[in-house]
């Protein structure tokens, strides 16, 4: 096993922004498993297959080989041989990845991805249930959230900065429609797991969380004689 740092929180929390320079600081592999779930949505997109159409879920998960791949260090995830990065960031596949992930199939092929990275690497991984459910003996597990409306700005701007047209309100409603679904999902719903710190990010900047979550990192490491 590598050294292994969680980090789960709602849509739009900043995980992926934090994890990314954390990774890059600690020489560390990222792992956005958000990014698997979407490499998954976006096949059932494709074979025009309903989110709500579990039999079809059930046998169109199993034909796609989803595997990750890194560049200048940067995750690229890779769908039946295609580098689909490209086509992940929609609203339409985060929703349908929000609608497809409770499936205990796709959890259970793409779960199983994500604890093989963990043997050989250290990583920092983000998702909704990487402390409870994929690495429950994470060295370090940090539940980042924040209030819905600063998480829809925050993606709204997000979006702006693309050049994608969009709606604050719809993106707002979104957001909270998928973390209901993620939350009272049946199996791995999100949730903090009982030992991780928790950190809002309400009002906090980009640089104030980094510092917080990297001395988490920082006293384990010190505490393991990893430093
Ligand atoms: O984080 P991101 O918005 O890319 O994730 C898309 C969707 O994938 C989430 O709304 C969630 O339903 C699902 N997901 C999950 N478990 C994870 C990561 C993502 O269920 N570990």
């Amino acid at each position: 096993m590598g050294y292994s740092v969680a980090i789960d929180g709602p849509a739009g929390a900043g995980k992926s922004t934090i994890a990314k320079q954390i990774a890059r600081k600690l020489d560390f592999i990222y792992v956005d498993t958000g990014a698997m779930y979407r490499a998954m949505a976006y096949y059932l997109l494709q074979n025009h297959v309903d989110a709500s159409d579990t039999a079809a879920i059930d046998v169109k998960c199993r034909e796609a080989d989803i595997r990750i791949r890194y560049e200048n260090k940067e995750q690229q995830v890779w769908l039946n041989g295609e580098n689909v990065n490209g086509m992940i960031r929609t609203e339409e596949v985060g929703n349908m990845a929000s609608a497809s992930s409770v499936n205990p199939n796709v959890r259970a092929k793409l779960v199983e991805l994500q604890r093989k990275m963990a043997e050989t690497d250290n990583v920092i991984m983000d998702g909704r249930d990487i402390g409870t459910t994929v690495l429950p003996n994470a060295d370090v597990k940090i539940y980042l959230t924040a209030g819905s409306h600063v998480r829809a700005r925050r993606r709204y701007e997000e979006l702006k900065e693309k050049g994608t047209i969009c709606d604050l309100e719809t993106i707002e409603r979104d957001i909270i429609e998928r973390d209901e679904r993620d939350m009272n999902r049946e199996i791995s719903p999100l949730r903090q797991a009982e030992d991780a710190v928790l950190v809002d990010s309400s009002d906090m900047t980009v640089e104030e969380v980094l510092g917080t979550i990297e001395e988490v990192i920082r006293e384990d490491r010190g505490r393991k004689g990893l430093l």
